[in-house]
C-alpha cells in the first residue's frame, strides 16, 4: 500500500506482511548505557578544563544540566553568512553558525523513559532557553533543536545528551513544509496541523495520547514503523511562544511516550526532532510546533535512496493500537 502526505505530497511504502514481533523489528538492546562511565566528557562536568560553556543548571548536588559548545562544529561561529553568487547564479554563504550540546543529567546512563518527570520538564525548558538565545543573534534565522539516543540514531557519546543548531539559512525541507503549511492556510483558512488534530481526534485510529494541551499521533504516512507526532492542542508556532504549562505538558507527553515505545520494542534507538517557526514565522497562522519521535529500526537501502520513499512494515494504526495498550499497562 502507499499512502500520500497530504502536505508534501511525498509517498510512503507501506509492507505490513514484512511485519514481524515488534520485539523483533527492534533488535537493539542498550548494554553500552551500563557501561562505566570512565574518561566520559559530560560527566567530567561544566567545570572541566578545554570548553566553552553557556549556560548551567544547579540541582541541590551540584550542576544538573549544562550547555556547552560542540567540540566538532560543522559551522563556526565567527563568520558573516554573507551570501554570494557565482557568474552563473549559483548560491553560497559563509559557512556561520552555531552548535551546542545540552547535557541533560548528571547520570551517566539515565534515558528519558526512566528518568523523573521534572528532569524531562527542565531539559524542555532548556531547549526554549537555548532557542529564545539564539534568536537574538541578527544572523539566525532557524534553529534546529534534536536527540540522538543510540548508535543507530548517530549518537557518539552513551551520556544522555542533546544537540542545539542555530542558522543563517532555513534547510529545504523546513521550507517545503512551510511553504505547503502555508498554501494550506490560504486554501483551507485554517492551519493544517490544528485541522489534523481535530481529523485525528474524530477519527480515533492513530490516536495514541491526548491530553489537556497535547495529542500524540501516529502518522497517516509514516515514514518509519512506530513514529509518534507531539502536538499542542493549541495552535503554538514556536519553542519560542509555547508557555511553560504547554511546554512541561510536551515534556510529560514525550515520557509517556518513550515509557510506551520501550514497553512495546524493548529497547531501541531513536531520534527526538523539534518541527520549530523559522525566525520569520514565529506567530504565523499556518505553522504549528511539533515534536517527533522516530525509533531508528532500519537502515534506509538502495530503494529508498533511490525513490525517496521511505519503506515502513508496520501501519501507524497498528502502532497506535499497541503503544496505547502499552500507556494502560504503564498507568495500572
Ligand atoms: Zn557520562
Ligand atoms: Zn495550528
Amino acid at each position: 500500500m502507499y499512502r500520500q502526505h497530504r502536505l508534501t505530497k511525498k509517498w510512503v511504502t507501506f509492507a505490513p506482511h514484512r511485519n514481524q514481533r515488534p520485539q523483533a523489528i527492534a533488535s537493539v538492546k542498550h548494554e553500552d548505557e551500563c557501561e562505566v562511565a570512565v574518561n566520559c566528557p559530560f560527566c567530567a562536568g561544566p567545570d572541566a578544563p578545554d570548553r566553552q560553556v553557556f549556560q548551567v543548571n544547579s540541582g541541590k548536588d551540584g550542576w544538573s544540566q549544562y550547555v556547552l559548545a560542540n567540540k566538532f562544529p560543522s559551522v563556526q561561529s565567527d563568520l558573516d553568512p554573507k551570501r554570494s553568487k557565482d557568474k552563473w547564479g549559483k548560491l553560497a554563504a559563509d559557512g556561520f553558525g552555531k552548535s551546542e550540546v545540552i547535557v541533560e543529567t548528571r547520570e551517566h546512563s539515565s534515558p528519558i523513559h526512566l528518568r523523573p518527570a521534572n528532569q524531562v520538564r527542565m531539559l524542555f525548558r532548556l531547549y526554549k532557553d537555548r532557542v529564545i538565545e539564539h534568536f537574538k543573534d541578527n544572523r539566525v534565522t532557524q534553529v534546529i533543536v534534536f536527540k540522538n539516543c543510540g548508535k543507530n540514531a548517530g549518537a557518539s557519546q552513551p551520556h544522555p545528551h542533546s544537540q542545539i543548531y542555530a542558522l543563517p539559512i532555513v534547510p529545504g525541507n523546513i521550507r517545503l513544509e512551510t511553504d505547503c503549511a502555508r498554501r494550506y492556510y490560504d486554501d483551507e483558512g485554517i492551519c493544517s496541523s490544528c485541522d489534523l488534530i481535530a481529523e485525528e481526534l474524530e477519527a480515533d485510529q492513530r490516536l495514541v495520547l491526548l491530553t489537556a494541551r497535547v495529542a500524540a499521533i501516529c502518522p497517516y504516512a509514516s515514514e518509519n514503523p512506530y513514529e509518534v507526532h507531539l502536538l499542542p492542542r493549541s495552535h503554538v508556532t514556536s519553542l519560542t511562544l509555547i508557555s511553560d504549562q504547554e511546554l512541561d505538558a510536551m515534556a510529560d507527553a514525550a515520557r509517556e511516550i518513550l515509557v510506551a515505545l520501550n514497553e512495546t520494542l524493548g529497547g531501541f534507538d531513536y531520534n527526538i526532532v523539534w518541527d520549530s517557526a523559522p525566525k520569520d514565522d514565529c506567530g504565523a497562522p499556518f505553522f504549528h510546533l511539533r515534536l517527533r519521535i522516530i525509533p531508528r529500526l532500519a537502515t534506509p537501502a538502495g530503494f529508498e535512496i533511490a525513490s525517496q520513499m521511505s519503506v515502513n512494515p508496520v501501519l501507524p494504526e497498528i502502532a497506535a493500537e499497541q503503544l496505547k495498550k502499552a500507556l494502560k499497562k504503564g498507568s495500572r
